[in-house]
């Protein structure tokens, strides 16, 4: 199977609205890939689409190699949309176990779920007493009984403060390293996705505006690059030195270079004696890259 989800022409109207137009998706397997668009994107639609829950109106997709809503593909798929549908007065463990007798998963499953999401501790109270951090890695470790191949998160860090966000986003990244899990995840904050997904599809009023690694989304043009580096300023001279326009800013150097270019800079750093600790594209560079296929429209 050479992609987890694959669509193409994936059409869905409300009335005469078309709210997906013309989706053709590629998702990789083993990758967390992020979907992004504004509020109204089609985002919860395309998910609903992607899981069964909507019929498609033209197009073809399949998911795990199955049309959606398929039982054999759905067997492998987890799925957190919006919040999770928990029992309040049920334990943690108590409602683990509903959904684990539905879908016929093992006992042991309980254990291992807990285990994933941080919450082996706590998975004798009950919900009600739970954060809503809490409540969110519960939904997850509901969508991740039965080792699922592919997570479908929607919105998953919505509504969570600052804390819940670092955890959650620590338990996403580690899902593909640990399991070979691929995620699938909407949302539709740039900066949040960035710092989880490999890859990105950005929808805009339904139609697809690009699909690809988050390094693509700048690598085609000129786009300033941070070099974090032991001598910023030496590092700004020698790029000086090869024409390639840089700026000096605390501890890191910024240089102004098309994408395929970072590596010949920074070996050219690394041979003239400076250590180069890490290399971003700025986030300004992205967000004005989003913002103008946004624009585009
Ligand atoms: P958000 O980030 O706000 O959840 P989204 O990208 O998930 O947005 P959708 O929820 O898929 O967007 O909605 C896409 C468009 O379809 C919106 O304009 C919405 O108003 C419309 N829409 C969604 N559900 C229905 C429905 N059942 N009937 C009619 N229109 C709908």
């Amino acid at each position: 199977m050479e992609y987890a989800v694959c669509s193409d022409g994936m059409t869905k109207k409300y009335g005469n609205r078309t709210v997906v137009d013309n989706l053709g998706l590629r998702v990789h397997p083993g990758h967390i890939t992020g979907f992004l668009g504004p509020n109204g994107a089609g985002k919860t639609t395309t998910i609903s689409l992607l899981l069964g829950l909507l019929r498609l109106d033209s197009g073809i997709c399949e998911v795990l190699g199955y049309p959606p809503g398929d039982h054999r593909g759905l067997k492998q798929i987890g799925a957190l949309v919006e919040s999770p549908s928990l029992y309040d007065h049920l334990t943690g463990i108590e409602n683990l176990e509903i959904t684990r007798l539905m879908r016929g998963v093992p006992k042991s499953d309980l254990g291992r779920v807990l285990s994933i999401v941080g919450l082996t501790q706590d998975a004798k109270r009950p919900v009600r007493t739970y954060s809503l951090g809490m409540k969110q890695r519960l939904g997850m470790a509901l969508a991740l009984m039965g080792e699922p191949r592919l997570l479908i998160l929607d919105e998953p860090l919505n509504g969570l403060d600052p804390a819940g966000i670092l955890e959650m986003r620590e338990l996403i990244r580690e899902l593909p390293k640990k399991d070979g899990i691929t995620v699938f995840l909407s949302s539709h904050i740039l900066a949040e996705v960035e710092q989880i997904a490999t890859d990105l599809v950005i929808i805009h009023h339904g139609k697809l505006r690009y699909q690809g690694s988050i390094d693509g989304l700048v690598a085609h043009e000129d786009s300033e690059v941070a070099f974090r580096v032991n001598d910023p300023k030496m590092a700004c001279e020698l790029f000086s030195k090869s024409s390639i326009t840089a700026r000096v800013e605390p501890e890191i150097v910024i240089a102004c270079i098309p994408h395929i270019e970072i590596p010949m800079a920074n070996s050219m750093l690394v041979h003239n004696g400076i250590s180069v600790y890490e290399i971003t594209p700025s986030q300004k560079n992205l967000e004005s890259r989003f913002l103008a296929l946004l624009e585009d429209a």
